[in-house]
Formats: structure tokens, C-alpha cells, sequence
């Protein structure tokens, strides 16, 4: 099977061809660490999560490598830090760990390399004297800038001219620029800043440096994929190429990779219009896999709105799934055609309805559908009760004690006793839905 895969730098679906069949390489940008994650950031690791799955389906499990990492230097992360009272690693490592268990909610597949930011400053000054050396980057007031104008595609992702750029306004001004588009790979650091030493004084590095260099290190300097939300386009992405591209006088990455916007009920998410939900949050109201589902629902190009009728619509979908394969077990491969789909560009809405039209007619097929792209992870028993370890199982042992109570009431037919038992425990949240095979509950 070939995968096709749209490149954001060609615009264009291309066949997809690693360097090295034995050794495939993807990186995604990943989080910075001062605040919880909002389910918008949940968009590119679970899209990203999938194309991890198909990489290890096509090439093997211990052939592809897949690094994610931490911004855990960030004026973000400082002013946290000061807001608190407390130091910038209490603030990253605290939210390192929030988002690394929101990915286990969300049913992510930790990345095989989980590079920080902090851990490459050598790798930083490195390269930021490299790329001095060869006229690519000067020093200004404490600053160290990359120049635009000494390399001859700079905008080239993005399709932002230089011109363009400076007329939209989308570059800061400052007088130790050369050039209005030069960008900050250094910075000074006042006494009461974190900083670290270097040849241009005491400073702290600007944000696209660390992905260059953890790239560089990690993964090699030339790489097949490269990930990231639609909005780190520009400038971060087409800033990582500049300082890849000229320290190493190669291509950067053969495959660019973005992901689209996700809304909130049709508008944008942001803290002044009060609609930020974070993932954390979210993860205790729903189900992890509704809320995966939900991220898969839409093709990962095309915007995805987010709203609580959808995910409710996701769970109802998963009810039923589990209802009738919850306890069948898995074939050993997920049907062909679905495959096909997430070969194509990642087809999740194709791949899902084609999955849909298994689950009556061949529900060991479905299922290891559903597994292959993270759904259907636990028991029937589970997905309907709920976490009942979390719960404490002497509360679930005591639902069950009612439920058995109330059918013996409508076996006895005393309606009063069985209607009773059903009120007391919608009071708590449980729903109870009769079939044939008897009551089941879940936790509504
Ligand atoms: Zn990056």
C-alpha cells in the first residue's frame, strides 16, 4: 500500500518515500509548558498520533522515530513563574506531566523521544556561531539575529514575500534589526531572568532555535516528516528551515505536515471570548475515546468545530460500537479498504464510515479497525460504567447489588419498587438501559 501524503511545501499529495525505509523520522512541534493544554492543542498530537500508527503499520514498529518535545524556556513560562512565586522548572515540569497524562486521555502514543528545550543549549550556541560564521546570522545589542535576506527562498512555505511581509506588518521592528524580517535566536536576560552563558552574554534562546537543533540532534539533518498546527507556519516553521537549511546547506524536511484550525461552537477560541476548554477538564465531563473520536471526525486539513452536541453525538457512537463489539475479540488486521483511506492523506472521516459498515456484519474486522487508530481500548463492562477503580468498586458492586434488586421488583412485578430503585439511581448518575439479556448501567 502507498501512503499519500499532502506536503504543505509543494501543496500537493505526494506518494509518500522515506530516506531510510529502516529508520523513518517525524518531528512535531510541540507544547509550550506554562498553562494547561485546550483541546485545540489536543488537534495535532492525535492527528500526528495517526500517521505514527500508519508509519509503524508500513515500516515496522522499531522503524520509525518519533520526537514531540517540551518549550520549556518560554517568557511564558516566567511570568508564571513570578506570578506564583515559585521558579520557571516548577512551572514547565508541573504542566510537562498535566499534558503528558491529557495525551494518555486522548489515547496518544508517547513519542519515542521527548526532547526540552533547556537540555540543547550547547546544540543552540552551536549552531547560532555556525550560522554567524557563514553570514547568515550577525550579533546586535546582546541579540543574536538570523538575516532573511542571505538566504534566496526565505518565505517559501508560507508563500509570505519578504515585501509582503513587512507591508502585513507581521515582523517586529526594532532598531538592532538589519532587516525588518531578521528574526531573534537570542536574547539578552536581565539579572532577575533565567539566562545561560554564551559568546553574546548572558541570555536565553528565541523559540524556533530549539526545534533546529533538536531536529538536527535527534533525528538527523535532513528529515521525511514534520508536523505542526496550520498557524506555526509562520513564522516558526519557515524560521526553522532558514536556521536548518543554512547551518547545514541541505534540505530541512521532505514532507511538511499542517494541521487546520479547530473552533469552538463556530468561533475561535480564546481566553476574552471565555470559550477555552481545557483538555484536563474535558477528560473528567467525557470519555477519552469520545473525545479522540471527535478530533478524528473531520480531515485533518479541514477545520474542525468542537462543541458538546458533537462530542455527545461521538458518545452515542461509541455506545454502540461497544454494545456490539465491546467484549468481541480483535482480527489480527484492520479490514483493507479501511486501511486504503488512512493511506490516503489520513482520511479519517472515509476510514470511519467505511469502519462503521463492519460492526454489524463482521465485528472482529471493525474492531481492529477501531483499535488501530486508538478506539475500542477497554471492556464493554468498562466503557459503560464507567472508571470504576476511580470510583471505588464497592460503589459499582453496590449499583450492581440495585440493579439485580430492581429486576427481581419486575420479575415480581412490584412496578413501585423497580421504578423506585431507577429514580434512586438517576439521582447518581447512572442510566439503565433494559435488553433482552438483561439491565445493563452506565454512568450517564
Ligand atoms: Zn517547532
Amino acid at each position: 500500500m502507498i501512503l499519500y501524503l499532502h506536503n504543505s511545501l509543494t501543496r500537493r499529495k505526494e506518494a509518500f518515500e522515506p530516506i531510510d525505509a529502516n529508520n523513518v523520522r517525524m518531528y512535531v512541534c510541540g507544547p509550550t509548558v506554562y498553562d494547561y493544554a485546550h483541546i485545540g492543542n489536543g488537534r495535532p498530537p492525535v492527528v500526528f498520533d495517526i500517521l505514527y500508527r500508519l508509519l509503524r503499520h508500513r515500516y515496522g514498529v522499531d522503524h520509525v522515530t518519533y520526537a514531540r518535545n517540551f518549550t520549556d524556556i518560554d517568557d511564558k513560562i516566567m511570568k508564571r513563574a513570578v506570578e506564583e512565586g515559585t521558579s520557571i522548572e516548577d512551572v514547565s515540569e508541573r504542566f510537562t506531566k498535566i499534558y503528558q497524562d491529557d495525551m494518555k486521555s486522548l489515547g496518544v502514543l508517547p513519542p519515542n523521544i521527548e526532547p526540552k528545550a533547556t537540555q540543547h543549549l550547547p546544540e543552540m550556541i552551536a549552531m547560532m556561531e555556525t550560522l554567524i560564521a557563514k553570514g547568515n546570522a550577525y550579533e546586535a545589542d546582546g541579540h543574536v539575529l538570523f538575516h532573511t535576506p542571505s538566504m534566496d527562498d526565505y518565505g517559501r512555505l508560507s508563500g509570505h514575500g519578504q515585501d509582503e511581509l513587512i507591508a502585513g506588518s507581521r515582523v517586529e521592528v526594532a532598531p538592532y534589526k538589519k532587516d525588518a524580517t531578521d528574526f531573534v535566536m537570542w536574547k539578552p536576560s536581565s539579572d532577575d531572568q533565567p539566562g545561560w552563558d554564551s559568546p553574546w552574554g548572558r541570555g536565553r534562546p528565541g523559540w524556533h532555535l530549539e526545534c533546529s537543533c533538536m531536529i538536527a540532534k535527534h533525528l538527523g539533518e535532513t528529515i521525511d516528516i514534520h508536523g505542526g498546527g496550520q498557524d506555526l507556519i509562520f513564522p516558526h516553521h519557515e524560521n526553522e528551515i532558514a536556521q536548518s537549511q543554512c547551518t547545514h546547506g541541505k534540505k530541512f524536511v521532505n514532507y511538511w505536515l499542517h494541521n487546520g484550525y479547530l473552533t469552538m461552537t463556530g468561533e475561535k477560541m480564546s481566553k476574552s471570548l471565555g470559550n477555552v476548554r481545557k483538555i484536563n477538564d474535558l477528560a473528567k465531563e467525557f470519555p477519552g475515546e469520545a473525545l479522540r473520536l471527535t478530533l478524528l471526525s473531520a480531515h485533518y486539513r479541514q477545520p474542525l468545530d468542537f462543541n458538546g452536541d458533537v462530542i455527545k453525538e461521538q458518545i452515542r457512537r461509541l455506545d454502540k460500537w461497544y454494545r456490539v463489539a465491546g467484549d468481541v475479540e480483535a482480527a489480527s488486521e484492520a479490514p483493507q479498504d479501511f486501511l486504503e483511506a488512512l493511506y490516503d492523506d489520513l482520511n479519517t472521516p472515509k476510514a470511519l464510515a467505511i469502519l462503521q459498515s463492519y460492526l454489524n456484519s463482521d465485528p472482529a474486522a471493525f474492531k481492529a479497525g477501531a483499535q488501530f487508530i486508538g478506539l475500542m481500548q477497554q471492556t464493554a463492562d468498562l466503557w459503560f460504567k464507567g472508571d470504576v477503580s476511580a470510583e471505588g468498586s464497592d460503589d459499582a458492586a453496590h449499583i450492581d447489588a440495585l440493579v439485580a434488586e430492581r429486576d427481581q421488583a419486575k420479575k415480581d412485578k412490584n412496578w413501585g419498587r423497580a421504578d423506585e430503585i431507577r429514580d434512586q439511581l438517576k439521582e447518581q448518575g447512572i442510566v439503565l438501559e433494559d435488553s433482552p439479556d438483561g439491565t445493563i448501567w452506565r454512568r450517564g
